[in-house]
């Protein structure tokens, strides 16, 4: 982690936030921040993954804002549809300027499951379910 003031890599832990994330304290200019501070996702307050869902499901699916809502009320997050309108505001530039290393994971899919038939392990190389940057999480509930 790298300090957003001063780039400084020295830090010591100085407590929680007030969502029990850890909170480290820059050597160099005493900055406090947390990982979350170098993020895209930083200033937002519901988690990484609700939000990288909810732009997902607008993206992908073309849900409406009103359903997106409701999806997502129905996992236990509450939001208003106008907020999942900024997120997709916000954060569509930057899925779309990564698309290339999705299209070619789904290619290579694709191409393992022509070649190989039927397999019921996991294909190596594909991330798993609970790992993948678009999966709610059960921690997401507060
Ligand atoms: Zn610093």
């Amino acid at each position: 982690m790298r300090c957003v003031r001063c780039g400084s890599e020295a830090f010591s832990k100085a407590g929680l936030d007030h969502q029990d994330r850890q909170v480290y304290q820059c050597a160099a200019c005493r900055r406090r921040q947390t990982a979350r501070s170098v993020s895209a996702f930083c200033g937002y307050r519901f988690p990484d993954d609700v939000i990288a869902l909810a732009v997902r499901w607008y993206l992908r699916f073309r849900l409406p804002y009103a359903d997106i809502t409701e999806l997502l009320a129905e996992r236990g997050v509450h939001v208003d549809a106008s907020t999942v309108f900024d997120w997709v505001q916000r954060f569509t530039p930057l899925y779309s300027a990564s698309p290339r290393s999705i299209r070619t994971r789904r290619a290579r899919i694709a191409s393992v499951s022509v070649s190989g038939g039927l397999s019921t392990r996991p294909l190596s190389g594909w991330p798993a379910i609970g790992s993948m940057p678009t999966g709610l999480s059960t921690s997401t509930a507060r």
